[in-house]
C-alpha cells in the first residue's frame, strides 16, 4: 500500500511535457499531456541541453558591438524625430501572412508557426513591420499628427539554413513612418541609413528601385511573365514556381542561369504609371540635392509583397553577393495599413541586420569603443579590511567614481593583477595595518608609486586626483 502511495507521488511530481506545439505545420498530435518514462527523465537530466540551431546566445565580448550599433541609431532616431515602440515577440500567424504575403520564402518556409495552449495560432516574428503597422491600427495613432515615426530595435526569428549573415534568431532596428506619402519622406530614410553605415565608418553603397503601384505593377507583371514563360525550360525549378506564384521574385534569383535570362527581362521602371514615375523622380532628386550616391537597381523587388513604390538596400561596399549580404533593405507600403483593416494610409520603413552590420564591423576591423573604463580598484587583505571596504566602496560608488572590485578574493597579487587587466588609473589598498592606523595605500598604477593616505579623506583625495 505505502509503495503504491510513493509511486503515485512520484508520478505527480514528474515533469510532463506537451505535444501540442508542432513547429512550422499543422498540429500532428492530440492536446493530451505525455507524461515521459522514467528512463527518459533520467536521460533527458544527465545531457546539457545545447542551443537549438541557429539560435545564439550573445556573450559579453560580443555585447561591444551591439551596444555600438543600437547607440549610433538611438542619436540617428532622435536626430530624425522618431519614438521608440516595443512590439512584442509573437503575434497572430495570420497577420504575417497577410501582411508579408501567402506566397513570400517568409511566410511559406520561414516561420515558427505553432498553437497555444488557448488554440490559437500565433508565430514568432519574422519582421516587425506588420506588427507596426497593426499597433498603428489596434492604438489608433491615425488620430496623432502625421506622420507618426515610430523605431524598433529586437529579435526577430527566420526559419532559414543557418549559414555566415543568416541566422535563425537574429536582431532588427528598425524606421518605419507613417501616415504620409510625400517622397522627401523616402530620401530622407535613404540619408539616415546611409548616415549611420557613414557614421560607424562602413562604406556601402546604396541600391534604389521603384516597384510601382498595384495597378501598375500588375501591367508589368503581365510583361514579365510572357517573358519568362518563354525562357521556362531554362529556368531554375524555385523559378518556375516563382513564375506561377511571386514573379516578382524571379529578378531576386541567385542562380546563374537565371541570372543571364534576367538580363534581358523588361525593367519595370518602363512601366510605371506616372504618378509612380513623379514619386521617384522625386525620390531621386532629393537625394541628388544631398549629394548622396546610389545605384539604380532594376532588379531590386525585395521579398516582402506589402512594399510599392520606392524599394531601397544598402550593401556593403564591394559586396556582389548582396543575398547574403545586404545590411538593410526598406521601401513604401501603401496599402499595408489598409490590407489589415485600417484605413487607406501611406508609410514606408527600413531595417537595419544588426548581426551583418556587426560581421562587417569585424571583417574591416573597424573601431568599437570598450566596455566604459573603471578608474579605481578597491583591494583588500584580510576579512576586517574587506568589511571596511564593501563600505568604501559604496561611499566612492555614491560620489559617481568609477571603481571596480574582486572582493572574494584574498592575495594581494591576484587582485593588483585584475586591477591590471581592467586598466584601472590607481588602486586602493587597504591591510590590517592601515585599518588599524586609520589610513589607505593609493597605487599609481601606471608609475608603480604607491603612498599613504589619510582613511576620512580618501574620497576627496580620489576626486582630486582623477581630476587632474
Ligand atoms: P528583410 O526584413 O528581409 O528586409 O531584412 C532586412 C535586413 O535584416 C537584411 O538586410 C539583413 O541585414 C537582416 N536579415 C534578414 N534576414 C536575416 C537573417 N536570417 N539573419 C541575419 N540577418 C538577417
Amino acid at each position: 500500500m505505502a509503495k503504491e502511495k510513493k509511486k503515485k507521488s512520484f508520478k505527480k511530481n514528474l515533469k510532463i511535457k506537451k505535444t501540442k506545439s508542432a513547429f512550422f505545420g499543422v498540429r500532428k498530435e492530440a492536446d493530451k499531456p505525455v507524461v515521459l518514462a522514467e528512463s527518459e527523465i533520467v536521460k533527458t537530466s544527465k545531457k546539457t541541453p545545447q542551443l537549438v540551431r541557429g539560435f545564439k546566445d550573445v556573450l559579453p565580448a560580443e555585447q561591444k558591438y551591439f551596444k555600438f550599433i543600437t547607440d549610433a541609431l538611438e542619436i540617428l532616431a532622435v536626430d530624425y524625430g522618431f519614438e521608440k515602440i516595443d512590439l512584442p515577440l509573437l503575434e497572430e500567424s495570420n497577420l504575417f501572412s497577410r501582411a508579408v504575403g501567402k506566397e513570400t520564402d517568409i511566410v511559406t518556409k520561414e516561420m515558427f508557426t505553432f498553437e497555444t495552449p488557448g488554440g490559437e495560432r500565433v508565430s514568432l516574428r519574422p519582421e516587425a513591420t506588420a506588427s507596426v503597422a497593426r499597433a498603428y491600427i489596434n492604438h489608433g495613432m491615425l488620430n496623432l499628427p502625421q506622420p507618426v515615426k515610430l523605431y524598433y530595435n529586437g529579435l526577430m526569428f527566420r526559419y532559414e539554413r543557418p549559414q555566415s549573415g543568416r541566422y535563425r534568431q537574429f536582431n532588427q532596428f528598425g524606421f518605419e513612418i507613417l501616415g504620409d506619402k510625400h517622397p522627401v519622406l523616402d530620401a530622407q530614410m535613404i540619408i539616415l541609413c546611409h548616415n549611420f553605415f557613414k557614421e560607424i565608418g562602413l562604406p556601402v553603397n546604396v541600391q534604389v528601385n521603384s516597384i510601382g503601384c498595384n495597378s501598375c505593377r500588375k501591367e508589368y507583371k503581365v510583361q514579365l511573365v510572357n517573358y519568362y514563360k518563354t525562357q521556362k525550360s531554362n529556368l531554375c525549378d524555385d523559378c518556375k514556381e516563382r513564375l506561377n506564384k511571386n514573379p516578382l521574385r524571379l529578378l531576386d534569383c541567385k542562380e546563374e542561369k537565371c541570372a543571364i535570362i534576367k538580363e534581358e527581362a523588361p525593367q519595370i521602371v518602363d512601366w510605371l504609371c506616372d504618378d509612380c514615375k513623379n514619386h521617384f523622380v522625386k525620390v531621386l532628386e532629393f537625394l541628388d540635392e544631398v549629394e548622396l550616391p546610389y545605384n539604380l537597381n532594376s532588379n531590386l523587388v525585395r521579398g516582402l509583397d506589402y512594399y510599392t513604390n520606392t524599394v531601397f538596400e544598402i550593401w556593403p561596399e564591394g559586396d556582389e553577393k548582396r543575398s547574403q549580404t545586404a545590411l538593410c533593405g526598406g521601401g513604401r507600403y501603401d496599402n499595408l495599413i489598409e490590407l489589415l483593416g485600417g484605413r487607406n494610409t501611406p508609410a514606408l520603413g527600413v531595417s537595419i541586420g544588426i548581426e551583418r552590420t556587426i560581421l562587417k564591423i569585424k571583417e574591416l576591423n573597424l573601431p568599437v569603443p570598450e566596455r566604459a573604463k573603471r578608474d579605481i580598484f578597491v583591494a583588500q587583505l584580510g576579512e576586517a579590511p574587506r568589511r571596511k571596504s564593501l563600505a568604501l566602496y559604496e561611499s566612492l560608488r555614491k560620489e559617481g567614481i568609477k571603481i571596480c572590485e574582486s572582493f572574494s578574493k584574498d592575495g594581494l597579487k591576484s587582485q593588483l593583477e585584475i586591477a591590471g587587466k581592467l586598466g584601472v588609473r590607481f588602486t586602493l589598498i587597504l591591510g590590517q595595518k592601515e585599518l588599524s592606523e586609520g589610513t589607505i595605500l593609493l597605487r599609481d598604477m601606471e608609475a608603480g608609486s604607491q603612498e599613504t593616505i589619510n582613511f576620512n579623506k580618501v574620497v576627496k583625495e580620489i576626486k582630486r586626483r582623477l581630476e587632474q
